[in-house]
């Protein structure tokens, strides 16, 4: 039996409005190998958002930051403490920006860096190997002067389109028919100051990429406006493929 792959979603929650109103969760969502578990973004609220699911801290295995946002970070050093059970757990791995782990706006707090066993960051293209998986930066994305990465993670078997201004060169740097992409559709109209992506820019990638399934998240109020179920139905339709939008605490399944 060909092995899956479970993703959870702690949060959909995008943008300031939906995500410091607490209109939608935020909390990143999990990556359930089997072999291991990575939790990608956690957000506002995640380490409460695991306990709630039943999710134990000391199974989570690597963190994965695409961005220093607080709406991905912020409860980057809470689980760190609490995955490695204070210290006394071995094993757990972070990977992130560089400027996660640098600088004056770093997000990791210096004296947790001891609690992790395994530290690399990411480079535009660079692929990093962590308990056998491959985790790569596909791209650097434009996103408010931010340094931030598309990521896939066992060789496109889930593609994480996370936050970005639209770039044409996406269309190249995006690998075709991952198994599952994940696409943060903050907008539904473009707004050309704000780099997120919208509806019409998101149907563009996935009609280039033709994933296998694409799952839409971390809406904006707009989105949850104009009802994301709809939109992800009507991509779906127009372009015969398999769209869905994600909701707090949706999990699914894909081949790896
Ligand atoms: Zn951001
Ligand atoms: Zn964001």
């Amino acid at each position: 039996m060909k092995k899956r792959i479970k993703v959870t979603f702690l949060g959909t929650a995008g943008g300031r409005v939906v995500t410091f109103r607490l209109i939608r969760r935020s909390g990143g969502f999990l990556i359930d190998f089997g072999s291991a578990l990575f939790h990608v973004d956690p957000g506002p609220g995640a380490f409460v958002y695991l306990k709630e699911k039943g999710i134990s801290y000391t199974s989570i295995d690597l963190i994965v930051l695409s961005h220093i946002h607080l709406d991905h970070s912020a409860d980057l050093n809470t689980l760190i403490e609490a995955c490695t059970d204070g210290g006394k757990r071995k094993g757990l791995g972070l990977v992130a920006p560089e400027s996660a782990l640098k600088g004056e706006d770093r997000v990791l707090l210096p004296y947790l860096i001891k609690r992790l066993s395994f530290v690399e960051t990411l480079k535009e293209g660079k692929e990093i190997s962590f308990k056998g998986i491959p985790v790569k930066a596909v791209m650097r994305h434009t996103h408010h002067g931010v340094e931030t990465y598309g990521l896939s993670f066992a060789k496109d078997a889930i593609v994480y389109l996370t936050c970005a201004r639209y770039e044409r060169k996406m269309l190249e740097a995006y690998p075709k028919n991952p198994n599952l992409l994940i696409i943060n559709t903050t907008f539904y109209r473009k707004r050309s100051h704000i780099d997120h992506l919208s509806v019409e820019e998101v149907k563009e990638l996935i009609a280039h990429c033709r994933p296998n399934l694409t799952v839409l998240t971390h809406f904006s109020m707009e989105m949850l406006q104009e009802g994301p179920e709809k939109i992800a139905r009507d991509l779906g339709r127009e372009l015969s493929l398999e769209v869905v939008s994600a909701h707090d605490g949706m999990e699914l399944e894909v081949p790896s």
